[in-house]
């Protein structure tokens, strides 16, 4: 089968991570995620990786409880890196080449980002997986994405969720009625206000005309269906269809 892109973000939420248990890092579920990816990089396409850290920690769980929401954040981003090097062990243990690359210095467990050098990378068939969100307070890891994706020129960003197999009209948990898009233009994202992503990633990915696949990681072979470009889930674009 051609493939339909050649480079993807995969962005994992933290939660993803967590599998039913919700929080903390289920060894099970990273290797079955990890031997999805493995099947990705198999296929010859270039993968990168965003995690998220809300299984371990959210910067505004903690300023919400009076923490100083930048040192919440950080905890947060240092959440990241834990989640990462969760993920690497799972696919070194799976014979896939992996770096972590992390947004903030920490010579001893993960090299620092380095654009070029996350590229060098990829084309050695190497899977590289972005710790420590952008390191900024207040940024998320969906912006995250968006951003390592314009920088990596990425062909799409394919968005695992938990408990949701792409983006609804209106919450499908509380309305029996709502409808799933299967296209979905990014203004509409931030018109309707849906809760998918936050605005920042949305506006940055629209500004550089970076698709979109959100789709529901509960089944795990969805990560190479949405890689291989299968229509799961939605997709958000320029405009919807
Ligand atoms: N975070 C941050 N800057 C970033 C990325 C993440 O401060 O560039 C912090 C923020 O506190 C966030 C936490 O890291 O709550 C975990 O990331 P996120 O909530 O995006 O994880 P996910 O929801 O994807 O698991």
């Amino acid at each position: 089968m051609e493939a339909k892109y050649r480079r993807v973000v995969l962005k994992l939420s933290g939660e993803a991570l967590a599998g039913d248990q919700g929080f903390g890092i289920n060894p099970a579920v990273v290797e079955e995620i990890a031997a999805q990816i493995k099947r990705v990089r198999d296929h010859g396409i270039d993968v990168a990786i965003v995690v998220g850290g809300g299984n371990i920690w959210r910067g505004l769980a903690g300023s919400a409880k009076g923490m100083d929401r930048t040192t919440a954040d950080y905890m947060g981003m240092m959440a990241t890196v834990m989640n990462a090097l969760a993920l690497q062990d799972a696919l070194e243990k799976q014979d896939v080449d992996t770096r972590v690359q992390s947004a903030i210095e920490m010579r001893q467990v993960a090299e620092p980002y380095i654009r070029r050098r996350a590229i060098r990378h990829m084309e050695k068939g190497r899977v590289v997986i972005f710790g420590a969100g952008t390191g900024n307070p207040y940024f998320s890891t969906d912006t995250t994405a968006a951003l390592r994706a314009a920088e990596i020129e990425a062909d799409v960003i394919l968005m695992a969720k938990k408990g949701t197999d792409g983006i609804y009209d209106s919450d499908p948990n509380k309305n029996p009625n709502a409808k799933r898009f299967e296209t979905l233009a990014y203004i509409d994202i931030l018109k309707r206000g849906l809760a998918v992503m936050d605005a920042t990633a949305t506006s940055l990915c629209m500004e550089n005309k970076i698709p979109i696949v959100v789709f529901n990681i509960d089944e795990y072979a969805n990560i190479a269906r949405a890689s291989f470009g299968e229509a799961i889930g939605t997709t958000v674009g320029g405009e919807a269809v």
